[in-house]
């Protein structure tokens, strides 16, 4: 029998909240994953007339946001030819939209505490052998410094789910982030990745200047999800497929979906991205993701499940189609690899439409200074990873250095501009100007004005020579009047000026 409303204990606002924001958005009950109609349409979609292909393709490159069944067909396509097409059409896109540029970041690990259990995750509650520990803010301080000192301006943080990460001190530390500052500069944009909120959370987060918030749900596959999450709050799917409705009610309009790709096929977990992205448009004027994820599944110590045991392992050459797919089928969004792929697929990635991509990554506790008070000074046991206190391993620990170096070898500019959400070019005001391919009229400009600072302040004397000369190379491509002023304020930046944007 329940309790007498005056003998019952008083509920959290955020759990009413929770209740009542939970189905907020669903129709008839329904969520927008509709599984038998994905299955569906990719076993429709089996030997597409190349015709078809080419319809779809043409549309991508004239910026439009491909429908489920066209990217069905594309993700059903066998013929090697086609698909070299298909590759062609991606590169197309990217340059048409983004140019060539490349927006680099790193991540920072705030703590490894976590109420959930999923099953492929170093952090998952049950696993013991994790040391956990959370950062205190004099620790927040020193790994920012530590990433100032290598160059960024430009972090993710990452919070595990837990009372101990709760919003406070999500926004504590995202302040102290901010806050720091030294003679090698200052961190400009703080991207967040954490656990779903309610409206009422998101609202305090956006007060605190964050970029983009990102909440990946992992596998679209209610079935597939429901087995490797079998407990804690992130069990419930519903909660997590709209935490990114709830952020854009609470005023956060960059918002960013990801999938883990091995979890389940990898073809429905394209669809299921694309559906969300849809979703997103319908509800929010046409607002979507502003970037997608697509990490590929990776060992991680103390993990009941993965990459040995999944039938949907992600091989490279599928891994290169799906790239290449998303690219086409959002034109707009921005699209993420990450340093848990080795530098060779990072690289391919890059070239066939991805525009973001981390550098110098550590993902342990505190790995970055190395110098932590709240938990064991971070050891490392392997190439610079701690396997005590990191969530899985990473492929690609080269320096930004390098990174900075290969890129400009590429002919690709490295970005650390962070103009967009500080101008307001967010939400509908990007979506609009990517739609029109205008987001490269600012992307190069800062591209090159943020890559400039960092060789004057940073880069090794190699680096510098290769993006000095790559900087020269694209002045030359581009319209006199613009060129002008930008070698105007390159020479500024010489003298000393910083955080000169368009
Ligand atoms: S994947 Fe995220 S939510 Fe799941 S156990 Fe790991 S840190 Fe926690």
């Amino acid at each position: 029998m329940p309790a007498p409303p005056s003998l019952r204990r008083p509920e959290l606002p955020q759990v009413l909240a929770r209740r009542q924001e939970r189905a907020r958005y669903l129709r008839e009950d329904r969520d927008f994953i509709d599984d038998e109609a994905i299955a569906a349409l990719l076993a429709a979609a089996r030997r597409p007339e190349p015709a078809r292909v080419r319809e779809a393709l043409a549309r991508s490159l004239a910026l439009q946001r491909l429908e489920p069944d066209e990217a069905a067909s594309l993700l059903m396509v066998e013929d090697p030819e086609l698909w070299a097409e298909i590759f062609a059409a991606a590169r197309g896109v990217k340059e048409k939209v983004y140019g060539p540029r490349v927006v680099t970041f790193a991540p920072l690990y705030l703590s490894n505490l976590c109420i959930n259990s999923c099953l492929y995750c170093g952090f998952r509650r049950e696993n013991d052998a994790q040391e956990r520990c959370r950062l205190s803010p004099a620790d927040v301080r020193r790994e920012v410094l530590a990433l100032i000192e290598r160059g960024h301006k430009r972090l993710i943080v990452v919070y595990g789910e837990h009372p101990r990460s709760s919003l406070d001190y999500m926004i504590e530390t995202i302040e102290t982030v901010y806050a720091t500052r030294s003679e090698g500069g200052e961190i400009r944009r703080v991207n967040v990745n954490a656990a779903p909120l309610t409206i009422a959370e998101g609202e305090r987060l956006k007060q605190v200047g964050i970029g983009t918030y990102q909440v990946f749900q992992e596998t679209y596959h209610h079935e597939t999800y429901r087995r490797l999450h079998p407990r804690g709050p992130k069990a419930d799917y519903v909660w997590r497929l709209y935490a990114l409705h709830r952020a854009q009610e609470a005023g956060i309009d960059d918002v960013a979906i990801g999938a883990l790709f091995g979890l389940y096929d990898w073809r429905y977990e394209v669809l299921g991205l694309l559906h969300h992205a849809i979703e997103l448009e319908r509800c929010f004027g046409g607002i979507g993701p502003h970037t997608i994820s697509f990490p590929r599944l990776e060992p991680a110590a103390g993990a009941l499940w993965g990459p040995q045991d999944s039938p949907y392992r992600v091989s490279d050459e599928d891994f290169r189609k799906l790239v290449a797919i998303l690219r086409l089928a959002v034109p707009y969004t921005g699209l993420i690899v990450t340093a848990r792929e080795p530098a060779e697929m990072r690289r391919e990635a890059l070239q066939l439409g991805c525009t973001q991509t981390d550098a110098s990554s550590r993902i342990g506790i505190g790995a970055y200074s190395r110098c932590v008070d709240s938990c064991r000074p971070a050891a490392a046991d392997q190439e610079g990873q701690d396997l005590h206190t990191q969530q899985f391993l990473l492929a690609d620990l080269r320096e930004l250095d390098d990174v900075v170096h290969e890129l400009a070898g590429l002919g690709l500019l490295t970005s650390f501009c962070t103009a967009g959400y500080r101008c307001g070019r967010t939400g509908s005001r990007f979506m609009d100007l990517a739609r029109q391919g205008k987001v490269r009229d600012f992307c190069l400009p800062n591209a090159i004005l943020t890559l400039k600072e960092y060789l004057v302040d940073h880069a090794s004397a190699r680096t510098r020579q290769a993006g000095e000369r790559l900087i020269e190379q694209h002045l030359a491509a581009i319209e006199p009047r613009l060129a002008g002023r930008l070698r105007e304020w390159l020479a500024m930046i010489e003298n000393g000026a910083r955080d000169l944007r368009i």
